[in-house]
């Protein structure tokens, strides 16, 4: 890599166990007066609705809390038209990537655009990152695309470790696996910088330390918050680079065979870092060494092969499924061509730093991960 570009975000972060109780304070700085907020179900039940209630008092003037996975195109119009209605002047997104995505497509479809405030409760990274995806489900058949403009970065972000004691088991091992491959591939990125990689390494020993602990032990605060630094580190190198291989087979894996992004994520990681290795290795030792792994001047790619295996172990001991056969979905062996012909023509897929010159290189990485 000789050189860099990479843009940046005007964007408060604040990161304190127990902040959305004083986010209040916080607007005041901001002079933020109508807000609206965009959650789901499972907030309203722990309770974190309820507490931003108290802590806004007459600010908080809607609440849309039935927001679906991968923002519905009929929820962003219904959301816009409560956002015209109450003539709000900014919109929070609480929960994972889908309440934050929902609120950045409201913000960014509104004009004049609004600011985002994003409180999120998993792993996912959404709310350093000026990207959303939308689900065109009038069309046929629907389809998912991205939207990417430095106006859609949510201006403040509010890390509270303490909502994340409640996120169940499987989510808390998926969502983190996902934070891990975002460190990963932003490791290794084409377009990676120093600030990218420094996040990135620091994310992986944070994730490393604690995701198994957290997904053990839910309650365990400590786990939580640094978990939830690594997850803030993954998100700000994710927010500067492009992803590769392992993202773009991830989404089609989601968009054509229905598995869930954390769990395409866990089942495909092991198997891009052995396949981008020869390439990669030296960019991925520091990750490998902020994992434990040691490594003594031999070939960095003996590192990494530990590494990819470390991960493989990983989600079995979360018990996540570890081959696409176990992703519970109904996908068969003999899908693997197609799937791979249209990974193929994907443009992140595409953008991996080793080059894919033909579809049966991917269908060998994904008969590995069968
Ligand atoms: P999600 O937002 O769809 O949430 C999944 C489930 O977790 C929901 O049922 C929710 O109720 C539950 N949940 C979340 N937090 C909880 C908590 N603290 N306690 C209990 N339950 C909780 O899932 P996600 O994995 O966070 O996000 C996935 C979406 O985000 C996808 O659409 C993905 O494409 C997008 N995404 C976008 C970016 C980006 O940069 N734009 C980055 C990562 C993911």
């Amino acid at each position: 890599m000789s050189g860099f570009r990479y843009v940046s975000y005007a964007q408060e972060v604040i990161f304190v166990p127990g902040s959305i109780t004083r986010i209040s304070e916080v607007l005041e700085r901001f002079g933020w007066k109508k807000l609206l907020l965009c959650t789901n179900h499972s907030m309203q039940i722990e309770g974190h609705v309820d507490s931003l209630k108290s802590s806004l008092g007459e600010h908080l003037v809607a609440i849309f809390d039935r927001v679906q996975p991968h923002v519905q195109d009929i929820q962003v119009d219904q959301v816009l038209e409560l956002a015209v209605e109450h003539e709000i002047d900014a919109i929070i997104g609480m929960g994972g990537g889908s309440p934050i995505g929902m609120a950045k497509a409201v913000a960014y479809t509104r004009k004049p655009s609004i600011p985002i405030i994003a409180i999120p409760t998993t792993y996912a990274g959404s709310e350093m990152t000026a990207v959303y995806g939308i689900t065109h489900s009038r069309e046929n058949p629907p389809r998912k695309v991205t939207v990417n403009d430095p106006k859609i970065a949510p201006r403040l972000v509010l890390y509270d470790p303490e909502l994340t004691l409640d996120l169940p088991p499987e989510m808390t091992a998926s969502t983190g696996i996902n934070a891990l491959a975002h460190c990963i591939e932003a490791l290794y990125s084409k377009t990676r910088n120093p600030i990218s990689a420094a996040a990135a390494t620091n994310g992986v020993r944070h994730i490393s330390n604690t995701l198994l602990r957290c997904y053990q032990n839910g309650k365990d605060l400590d786990a939580r918050t640094e978990m939830l630094t690594g997850a803030h580190l993954a998100g700000l190198s994710l927010a500067s680079v492009s992803m590769g291989l392992h993202h773009g087979l991830c989404h089609i894996l989601g968009g054509t065979a229905n598995i869930p992004h954390g769990i395409a994520n866990s089942i495909i990681l092991p198997h891009a870092i052995r396949f981008n290795a020869d390439l990669t290795a030296p960019q991925l030792l520091p990750a490998a060494q902020a994992m434990g792994i040691s490594f003594n001047g031999d070939s960095p790619k003996v590192a990494i092969e530990a590494m990819a295996q470390k991960i493989f172990d990983l989600v079995g001991q979360m018990n996540l499924p570890q081959r696409l056969r176990e992703a519970g979905v109904n996908l068969k062996e003999s899908d693997l061509p197609d799937l791979a012909q249209i990974a193929f023509q994907n443009p992140t897929v595409q953008n991996n730093p080793k080059p894919i010159t033909e579809p049966a290189q991917i269908e060998m990485l994904l008969r590995a991960a069968w």
